[in-house]
């Protein structure tokens, strides 16, 4: 890899510690299970870390957790960006916190390069060694090649995403009440989300209740202009929830007339004229793109034992699993990055099934990934990873949601909304944020929505270089 001037960048070799030095535990990723993970270990080995004989490395390149689960209500505005996040060095004072991002893991020398994140594009490539890694990188967006879609479509996985698609609708209904071309407002009123999961879904389903609040304030606006279209492959939405939920969720979309296509594909959204497999071709200048996930490529340049989806193989104590079967050493891997097999699911063509890419998995995973790695530090039994039932909600808009709860019960309207609250409130892992978050939300009951773009941010210069015009 080149830095932005195309030099080779130059190799460090840091930390070399001499034989009988600490125990160097190295994770690979912040996320769910790279924190969850890093919070009990240091629970765990407190005596250690304290008397220098482990030492834990968390390599993130952010600096902070993001809370996945509530970015819905960030794009909605009920929840404030900064806290969904929770800032690493806080939370895991015992650990040493590296901004950077890994580009190379070679377990066979147990060694990982890792770059330094640098918004001007400069690499420098510094070789960290270790004892042990636990691998938590997660997922990334798993894209198609619609023509199209890589200039005009938005994900929907990060604060800023979540933060800029906020922004971009509230923006599109600026535009749609100043123009007076029909067509480009009929584009700025159209949204189109593809991908009908928990992330499609509550990302569409809370930015139609906050913009059809918004459209009441505009004098040539009415909430019925605005259009909405969830475009999904499966001829099912909501595959978290079981079939009944996910039934009363598609009505209640229809109901709003939110226009929802099933076993329906996006074939092109080049110049924003969105064209789908049933023959239909409209402009939108709105494109969202929540169709699912892959590992984190990453993984794939690495020797780490994969499975054909590019998932690390672990066996169920959470250690990787070797072509043979047997545990590679001083290797784990949890979260979504992560093959483990769920011996609760119904076998997939004779094979155990994996546990499905979630925020609970990730957090139980890594939870007993810890035990497991302390447990082995001391030679002690390890335990077999063996999920609880789950419970899945999704928020559609204010006040509303639907949720199915572990013991098999099913909510919706109001009382799976304050549930989901509730949830994802216990889910955050940091009580201050948990006391922020519920502040903001009480106040919100007080006050009205707060429906204002602030696009401006993202191009913070612009207004300081008109000023070098002529
Ligand atoms: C919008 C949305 C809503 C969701 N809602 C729910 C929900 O309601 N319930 C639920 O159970 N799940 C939900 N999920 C899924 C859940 O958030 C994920 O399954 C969970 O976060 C997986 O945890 P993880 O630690 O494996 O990955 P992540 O939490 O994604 O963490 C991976 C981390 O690794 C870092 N990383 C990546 N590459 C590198 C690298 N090369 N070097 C160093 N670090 C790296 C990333 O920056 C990231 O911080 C939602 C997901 C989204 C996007």
């Amino acid at each position: 890899m080149e830095d932005a001037a195309g030099r080779a960048p130059a190799v460090h070799h840091a930390l070399t510690p001499e034989r009988g030095g600490p125990i160097r535990i190295l994770i690979v990723g912040g996320g769910c299970a790279g924190t969850a993970t890093a919070l009990r270990l240091q629970q765990l080995l407190k005596a250690e870390l304290r008397d220098g004989r482990t030492e834990i490395t968390l390599v993130e390149p952010r600096p902070y957790l993001t809370y996945q689960p509530l970015l819905a209500e960030v794009a909605a505005g009920s929840v404030d960006p900064r806290h969904v996040v929770v800032p690493l060095r806080r939370l895991l004072p015992e650990c040493r916190v590296l901004t950077a991002r890994v580009v190379r893991i070679e377990h066979a020398e147990r060694r990982v390069t890792l770059t330094p994140v640098d918004r001007d594009g400069a690499v420098e490539l510094t070789e960290l060694p270790y004892d042990v890694l636990v691998v938590a990188p997660g997922s990334v967006s798993r894209t198609a090649p619609v023509p199209g879609l890589a200039e005009h479509g938005l994900g929907f996985a990060t604060v800023g995403e979540a933060v800029a698609l906020r922004n971009h609708v509230l923006e599109q209904l600026d535009l749609a009440s100043t123009t007076r071309d029909p067509e480009l407002r009929q584009a700025a009123l159209t949204f189109v989300f593809v991908g009908a999961g928990y992330a499609g879904v509550g990302a569409l389903a809370e930015l139609e209740d906050m913009a059809r609040y918004a459209a009441k304030g505009y004098h040539n606006l009415q909430p019925e202009d605005l259009r909405w279209v969830l475009v999904e492959a499966r001829d099912r939405i909501l595959p978290e929830e079981p079939p009944e939920l996910a039934d009363h969720t598609l009505a209640e979309l229809r109901e709003r007339s939110i226009d929802v296509r099933l076993s329906t594909t996006l074939e092109s959204a080049a110049d924003r004229r969105m064209a789908l497999s049933d023959g239909s071709c409209f402009a939108a200048r709105t494109l969202v793109w929540t169709a699912g996930v892959r590992p984190a490529p990453l993984l794939r340049d690495s020797d780490l034992p994969l499975d054909r989806h590019g998932r690390v193989r672990c066996l169920p104590t959470l250690q990787a699993a070797g072509p043979d079967g047997v545990a590679v050493t001083g290797l784990w891997s949890a979260g979504d990055c992560a093959a483990v097999p769920d011996p609760t699911a119904p076998e997939r063509l004779g094979h155990p099934a994996d546990c499905a890419p979630n925020a609970q998995h990730a957090v139980a995973q890594a939870t007993l990934l810890a035990e497991n790695l302390a447990a082995a530090l001391t030679d002690r039994p390890l335990t077999p990873y063996q999920p609880g039932r789950l419970s899945c909600s999704t928020s559609l808009g204010l006040r509303r949601a639907v949720a199915h709860t572990s013991r098999g019960g099913r909510l919706t309207g109001r009382r799976a909304w304050w549930l989901h609250r509730a949830r994802h409130l216990r889910g955050l892992p940091s009580r201050e944020r948990r006391i922020r978050v519920l502040t903001g939300w009480l106040l919100g009951g007080l006050f009205h929505r707060e429906v204002v773009s602030l696009g401006a941010v993202e191009h913070p210069r612009s207004e300081f270089q008109a000023g070098f015009k002529p």
